[in-house]
């Protein structure tokens, strides 16, 4: 049988939407086009070091050890019946419109169909495109296991997001400078091939608008709705401005969920946001530690921080207003777009702060949960608490020896015991709230445990441990990759065997390269 069956291969995006008619592989503007054909580059070596044979099932894969799987995941052969292609798309990049931007280091291979399931097939890494400006359109191993691990993570703990059906070695090296700081060096290259539904994004519309082009705006529109939200119903301005609501409550719920696991994403700009509400792009990702509500991996934003964590929320917000103005010209009505950016700033708060009681096993709410909360956090950031421990561990909290629990937050802090100390007293108190407040809650512990430990995740990719990984396969060593892709599939289940990875960061990776500090160049 062949790996790959022709049949499953069911193209709608290049079959239904406008191309560029040049189709010489050379940096350009594309206008009147949603993308350019384009061939991959030949990886010299290609090796394939891990495949989720989960997404491979679900992609009607069976047999992925052949050479023309191998092939067609490092773009050496074609998806059969299919051409690849780079999208066109522009975005707001930390709050300035760039222009076109698109897909400079993503090649689309084509799309598969499947139990009713339609799934784009992309490969990030496989060289330039119309797209790439000044760049080589390659990705390194590094940055390339972190976006393999940490998608199929992702999708594990319910947050959704784009996936990752293998991850290969290109057989090529590619000059990087990791910090910026002016020491490029060779890297090995790789080439992940990631799914989704599909991976249109804010600013494959925002990039229309930008020039007037209402047209392929509108083709653009109604393709989406056809394929990614067809109950919506027929072209119309009522489908349209239902079509942004959707959207709008997709990404609220997709930030509610990196919120509640700590995932901190570090470039939200427009290009980087899914039209399907899906997390994608896992660049300068990385996750709280210590509760930090101030913090970026993205060392890029550094200085202003637009993509901190706690700011996550109204950056999805700006993100949505950018999208709205892009989707204007076929509504030609602010208010209805209005009312559903505002249905989104007043939403938030209140469905955050019911994530946020959820993960301290509070299923209702009443009038002092909103001091609760802030206390907490306030408590959490001055006295370091590791965010994904701390959390988890409250299924061990006894509303009836509430001091007791002092002892396992200050094992969760990151500061020392004589530090801690001036906390102690006010984390006391906070027990006590807590524990009164618990006292009203009608649920049995046992069915509150059973759902903080579905809300709470006991693994999460630290950084620290994406790194480890890293630094191994560098040497050629894939084991931790497979252990951690192992692990994270299962990232609410207890795992006792994997209890070494549900511990503080390690002192040495606190300012390490790679471990708290990365930069969009990789
Ligand atoms: P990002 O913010 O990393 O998602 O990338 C922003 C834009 O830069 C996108 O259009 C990418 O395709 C492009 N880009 C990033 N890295 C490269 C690269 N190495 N080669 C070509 N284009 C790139
Ligand atoms: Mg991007």
């Amino acid at each position: 049988m062949p790996t790959i069956l022709t049949s499953n291969v069911n193209n709608t995006f290049i079959d239904e939407l406008p191309a560029d008619l040049n189709e010489v592989n050379t940096p350009r503007q594309v206008e009147k086009a949603c993308y350019s054909f384009v061939q991959p580059a030949i990886p010299s070596n290609p090796t394939l070091i891990h495949v989720s044979h989960e997404m491979a099932t679900e992609l009607g894969l069976e047999e992925t050890e052949s050479p023309e799987f191998l092939h067609v995941v490092t773009g050496k052969l074609n998806l059969p019946n299919s051409r690849p292609y780079a999208m066109c798309y522009g975005g707001h990049q930390f709050g300035h419109w760039a222009g076109q931007l698109g897909d400079g280091r993503a090649i689309n291979i084509g799309e598969i169909e499947f139990n009713s399931n339609r799934w784009a097939l992309q490969l990030k890494g496989s060289g330039r495109t119309p797209y790439s400006r000044g760049a080589d359109g390659n990705a390194v191993l590094r940055s390339s296991i972190r976006e393999y691990l940490c998608s199929e993570a992702m999708h594990h703990l319910g947050v959704p997001t784009t996936r990752a059906l293998s991850l290969a070695l290109s057989g090529d090296q590619v000059m990087r400078d990791v910090l910026y700081n002016g020491n490029p060096a060779e890297e090995k290259g790789a080439i992940v091939c990631r799914v989704a539904p599909s991976f249109i994004r804010f600013g494959n519309f925002e990039i229309f608008t930008s020039r007037g082009d209402h047209e392929s705006l509108k083709t653009l529109v109604d393709y989406t709705i056809r394929h990614f939200y067809s109950e919506l119903g027929s072209p119309s301005k009522e489908t349209y401005i239902a079509f942004f609501r959707e959207v709008m409550l997709r990404t609220k719920k997709m930030l509610l969920d990196w919120q509640r696991v700590g995932f901190v994403h570090g470039v939200m700009n427009t290009d980087n946001l899914s039209i399907l509400g899906l997390t994608i792009d896992y660049g300068p990702y990385g996750w709280l530690e210590s509760y930090e509500p101030d913090w970026t991996p993205n060392i890029t934003d550094a200085e202003h921080r637009r993509y901190r964590y706690e700011n996550q929320p109204s950056i999805g917000l700006w993100n949505l207003t950018q999208l709205a103005n892009a989707l204007f010209p076929l509504i030609k009505e602010a208010a209805p777009l209005e009312a559903v950016l505002e249905e989104y700033r007043s939403g938030f708060p209140v469905e955050y702060l019911e994530m946020m009681l959820s993960k301290l096993g509070i299923f209702t709410t009443n009038n002092n949960d909103q001091a609760l909360i802030k206390e907490l956090q306030v408590l959490m950031m001055v006295s370091q608490i590791d965010m994904t421990l701390f959390f988890r561990q409250l299924n061990s909290f006894d509303l009836e020896k509430s001091g007791e629990f002092i002892l396992t937050i200050t094992s969760t802090s990151y500061l020392t015991a004589e530090e801690f100390k001036p906390y102690q007293d006010r984390w006391e108190k906070w027990l006590r709230l807590y524990s009164n407040r618990l006292s009203v809650e009608t649920l049995t512990t046992e069915e509150r445990i059973r759902r903080m430990n579905r809300i709470n995740p006991k693994y999460v990719l630290r950084n620290y441990m994406a790194q480890l990984a890293i630094d191994d396969a560098d040497k050629g060593n894939y084991k931790l990759i497979d252990e951690l892709y192992k692990l994270l599939k299962n990232p609410y289940d207890e795992q006792p065997e994997m209890e070494k990875w549900f511990v503080k960061r390690p002192d040495w990776a606190k300012d390490k390269v790679g471990s708290s500090m990365l930069s969009c160049s990789s």
